[in-house]
């Protein structure tokens, strides 16, 4: 049997979600742009399923552009605040060294055309401090962003703090929302979000299709151009069927998302107990200020690449950080960003739950993985030269 702990990269599509989405294939398939009859049957679901998804983010439907995802919804909001700081002569835009690559990529694209961007530093427990971004403000700054929790270690930011500090000094303030949708919640206006972006593969949505919430009166950028769809922010005919089953996924999350933390909170919390247990291992992130469904560790002495090969044998499917690194050999920018060390960086291990998982899952993967860390360790000449006391140990 196999055990899927990897809800952080994609989760499985709901029953809710799956069911919504069918009658959009093959009986409501009409243009929502169309004038006859099936056309506005369309038109008449797009708009109930944004009016769905403002009412749970706490906005007006006006305020959401649905996108292909959260890459392209990040994307979006960061290209439209470059524009605005253009017109305002306001170069400075603030991040953080822990963002998702959609959003520091973007940046690194906009520093060639000459803004300049301060990355604040997360700290130890991958938390940013509010007083620093207060510090960091300039009179030429345009724009922060800010993830709401990371994808990596699953720290959770104090982001109606920071939302509030952007507010008082006029600066724009947007959120990747992607890991934190469905797990927290979220509204925007209380959290004086100004633009947010979401993903609905992360929530038991299907995949493709995300929302970029910008407040109203925030001129938008298009990245694609075309047709008048989505206020005529982001043309192409609208994934319907997407939409819809984003839509019902999110209500689904929304419904139920105190009874999911309180299931998930106490799997968390065993996986971190047990896996902690294990000699020269350090749990990544806050253990309070973090997403119910996040565990993150590093294990000193072996790769984590090999740990999730050993994994996946035994049927666990889990992660070593991010899905987007994986593949590369670089170890993570989140792990280096909290002051782990490359060896310690190295060695990771990440387990993101669903609802779906159990108690008994989590005692197996326990299990498992406590037999493959030592297994990898003994073969490891790293390890050996830790026990000889030829090298020291990090943790
Ligand atoms: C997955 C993810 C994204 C990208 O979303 P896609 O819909 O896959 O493009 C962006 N930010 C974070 C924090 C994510 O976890």
């Amino acid at each position: 049997m196999n055990i899927y702990v990897d809800n952080a990269a994609t989760t499985k599509v709901s029953e809710t979600a799956i069911t919504a989405m069918l009658p959009y294939f093959n009986q409501v398939y009409g243009n929502p742009s169309s004038l006859h009859s099936a056309g506005q049957l369309a038109a008449e679901s797009l708009l109930i399923a944004r009016e769905t998804v403002a009412n749970i983010l706490g906005c007006s439907p006006k305020e959401i552009i649905f996108t292909s995802g959260g890459s392209e919804a990040n994307n979006q909001a960061l290209l439209s605040a470059a524009e605005i700081g253009k017109k305002k002569n306001k170069k400075h835009i603030i991040s953080s060294t822990i963002e998702h690559h959609s959003i520091l990529h973007t940046l690194e694209k906009l520093k060639k055309q000459g803004f300049e961007i301060t990355l604040l530093n997360a700290h130890k427990n991958g938390i940013i401090h509010p007083d620093e971004l207060i510090a960091s403000i300039r009179p030429d700054t345009i724009f922060v962003t800010i993830m709401y929790a990371n994808n990596e270690i699953g720290s959770i930011q104090p982001i109606a703090e920071l939302g509030k500090i952007c507010q008082e000094h006029g600066i724009l303030f947007h959120t990747d929302a992607v890991q934190a949708a469905g797990h927290i919640k979220i509204h925007v206006k209380k959290e004086n979000i100004d633009m947010l972006s979401l993903s609905a593969h992360k929530f038991h949505g299907p995949k493709g299709i995300g929302i970029l919430y910008a407040k109203h009166g925030i001129p938008l950028t298009n990245l694609i151009e075309g047709g008048a769809q989505e206020r005529g922010k982001r043309a192409g005919t609208e994934n319907l069927p997407a939409i819809i089953g984003m839509a019902a996924a999110l209500q689904e999350a929304a419904k139920h998302i105190d009874k999911t933390a309180a299931k998930l909170i106490p799997l968390r919390d065993r996986l971190i107990e047990g896996l902690t247990e294990i000699p020269h291992t350090v749990l990544n992130g806050d253990p309070i200020q973090r997403l119910p469904n996040n565990i993150h560790v590093c294990f000193e002495g072996i790769e984590g690449e090999s740990l999730l090969l050993l994994l996946n044998n035994k049927g666990i499917y889990a992660s070593s950080g991010s899905a987007c690194t994986s593949g590369s050999l670089d170890p993570s920018h989140v792990l280096l960003a909290i002051g782990q060390p490359h060896e310690i960086a190295h060695g990771s291990l990440r387990l993101s739950l669903s609802e779906e998982n159990t108690i008994e899952e989590v005692e197996s993967i326990i299990k498992i993985t406590k037999e493959s860390v030592t297994y990898l360790r003994g073969m490891s000449p790293i390890w050996k030269d830790l026990q000889e006391g030829k090298r020291n140990y990090v943790i």
